[in-house]
């Protein structure tokens, strides 16, 4: 067995790459970049293997430095050898060593405690037949990284990939996916009004002190609306994925709302707040009875209504009378006969909301929380409870309320977002039955949830394919809000033709963001073994000197895992450019990861045939708070 130097494979492409390195640190030098050695302490190792590593700390070194990385396959054996030599500044020892690699016993982290004089030489050897072999990377490679911390506390980390050849991949074993947590506690956060309830380290935890605000301020436009006030407390369930269109009202004031960065519903938050506290603060106003309770109409029609519209603010009677005029339109007594739930779920709530609106507005409100609370949803039960509060049939009312809104003048452009409304949540229902099942799954209140569901519901969606259309979706709504609706609706053609092609990323604008997905996936690999080259490999030349400076924090830290979750995405229309939001993810050997949970604005640029980041900067996320008051 021979001990290879940890970067490269065959000699030749070792001297290529060193002269790369020298080439690199002559340019460093020339921008006046002297400090990126000190940044990156495996460019200075580079240099350091073209002569014996020394045995003597250089007078000049001031850092802790990994000056020697090598690793060894032993087919025969079975084993792979990992060996480090870290050089200190004078005076000072190693105090510890720490050695990771990506599979589940490397991911424990070997630790190797010291004092060690500076230049000793580290090695491990992984015995795959005793420890096995779980790797998640495909294609036979296996990252690793060391660290050494000095006795002034400073670190250095540097690490590599180890190619294993075919013969290995009998000993490869897949990670079996982790078993639904037995022990899983939510946390809980209470204010005075509310019960928030949420998974540890998710967004719903580093945005509670907003989904508070937004919470107090739903709850505040909506109980002067509805003339309710709110009797005891509203739990909120908060969870990091989709369902449906995300938000659900159970008995006992209990709510479960979607709460992630990559919410491709497209929907307002806070509406989620005044959608479903309306439903809630609405169950105070059903009166006692054998059985039933008002019908979807009614239901729904009070939630869009209370909300000032549906997922949004938006123009109820005007988007009613769009409907209305248009062979979309489903009488009242077909959708009050149900299922309710089956109809065109955005015209069904609008028609609804509509409806309610122009019942309060000419007959007022109180008559409606009689009608409410009296109502069985049973049309020999409800025509004549109708009659005896409005002295007029169903019918009568829906032809009043059609009167009505044949006096409105709705304008083409609302009836041209309202038709790319539909389309959007039609496709986006579509994409969920087809690629993201589960999101199609109405949960049971969470307090009766088994393991399964609380596996379902407490993780976030991190597939590829996912990704993928999801960014595409949320584009195409950004667009639309944008008043681009031609640019939305050809984005739509595209997951369309996607979902035709069974996920299959078919138009460019889906390849685009696979390509840029599998180019943040390289880039994770990189800052997770501490590999400043492989990072540089995904950056544009002119750009990369800051963006390198920027990830030297996370290089240093002992990172136990890592990865940017893309969250938005919208390439532009020749395919040549890319703007998009990313939500870092990580952990470090001793817990919290300073950056994980932060949200970052990417650039990024075509270069040939591979896309390159270009600028990445810290942003915050972004609130919307409900209206002062509904209409
Ligand atoms: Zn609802």
């Amino acid at each position: 067995m021979n001990l290879d130097d940890a970067h490269h494979g065959p000699p030749r492409w070792r001297y290529l790459l060193l002269a790369v390195a020298i080439l690199v640190l002559a340019g460093a030098a020339l921008t006046m970049l002297w400090q990126l050695p000190r940044l990156f302490p495996q460019l200075a190792a580079a240099t350091a293997t073209a002569t014996p590593a020394p045995t003597t700390p250089t007078p000049a070194l001031l850092h802790p430095l990994i000056a020697d990385l090598r690793t060894g396959v032993d087919d025969s054996a079975r084993t792979i050898t990992f060996q480090m030599t870290a050089q200190m500044p004078p005076g000072r020892q190693i105090v510890e060593a720490l050695l990771w690699y990506d599979t589940k016993a490397g991911q424990q982290v070997r630790r190797f405690p010291g004092p060690l004089p500076a230049g000793s030489v580290l090695e491990y050897r992984l015995d795959a037949t005793q420890e096995g072999l779980t790797t998640t990377l495909p294609g036979g490679t296996l990252d690793y990284w060391w660290l050494v911390r000095d006795t002034s506390g400073e670190p250095a980390r540097a690490g590599g990939t180890v190619a294993l050849g075919p013969d290995w991949q009998v000993l490869v074993a897949t990670p079996t996916p982790e078993p639904p947590p037995v022990d899983f506690t939510w946390a809980v956060s209470g204010t005075q009004y509310f019960s928030f309830t949420y998974v540890a380290g998710t967004e719903a935890e580093r945005d509670l002190a907003q989904i508070a605000a937004m919470a107090r301020a739903g709850l505040a436009a909506i109980t002067p609306t509805l003339g309710v006030d709110l009797d005891g407390k509203l739990t909120i369930y908060l969870t990091p994925r989709v369902f449906w269109q995300g938000g659900a009202a159970y008995g006992n004031k209990t709510n479960l709302i979607s709460y992630l960065d990559r919410n491709y519903t497209a929907i307002e938050t806070w509406t989620y707040f005044t959608h479903e506290g309306a439903h809630v603060l609405a169950q105070d106003l059903v009166q006692p009875k054998e059985e039933g309770g008002p019908d979807g109409v009614l239901v729904e029609g009070l939630a869009v209504w209370a909300t000032g519209g549906h997922y949004r603010r938006g123009p109820i009677d005007d988007l009613a009378a769009i409907i209305a005029d248009s062979d979309s339109y489903i009488p009242l007594s077909t959708l009050r006969a149900g299922p309710f739930y089956d109809f065109q779920h955005e015209t069904s709530y609008m028609e609804a909301g509509s409806f309610v609106r122009f019942l309060v507005g000419r007959y007022g409100l109180d008559r409606f929380k009689q009608l409410y609370g009296q109502a069985t949803g049973k049309a020999e039960q409800d025509e004549p409870l109708v009659e005896s509060l409005y002295g007029k049939s169903y019918a009568e009312l829906e032809a009043e309320w059609l009167e009505y809104l044949d006096s409105l003048s709705p304008t083409p452009e609302q009836a041209e977002a309202w038709s790319f409304n539909v389309r959007y949540f039609d496709l986006m229902r579509r994409y969920q039955t087809e690629l993201e099942p589960n999101a199609r799954i109405l949960p049971d209140v969470p307090t009766g949830w088994t393991s399964n569901t609380v596996a379902i519901f407490t993780r976030r969606m991190v597939e590829p394919v996912n990704v993928v259309f999801e960014t595409a979706l949320i584009a195409a709504q950004d667009r639309a809000d944008q008043g681009d609706v031609a640019g939305a609706s050809a984005l739509l053609d595209d997951v369309e033709a996607g979902l035709d092609s069974k996920g299959e990323p078919t138009r460019p604008s889906l390849q685009a963001r696979q390509a840029i997905y599998d180019l943040l996936a390289a880039q994770d690999r990189a800052i997770l073994r501490a590999d400043p080259r492989a990072y540089r490999a995904t950056l544009t030349p002119a750009d990369a000197p800051a963006l390198e400076v920027q990830a030297a924090a996370a290089i240093r830290l002992p990172l136990t895992s890592y990865w940017q979750e893309i969250v938005r995405l919208d390439v532009a229309d020749d395919g040549q450019s890319a703007t998009g939001v990313v939500l870092v993810h990580g952990r470090t050997v001793d817990g919290d990861f300073p950056d994980d949970g932060r949200l970052y604005a990417i650039k990024l640029i075509k270069a040939g045939a591979h896309w390159l980041l270009s600028s990445r900067e810290p942003i915050e996320p972004q609130f919307m708070m409900p209206p002062r008051s509904a209409p």
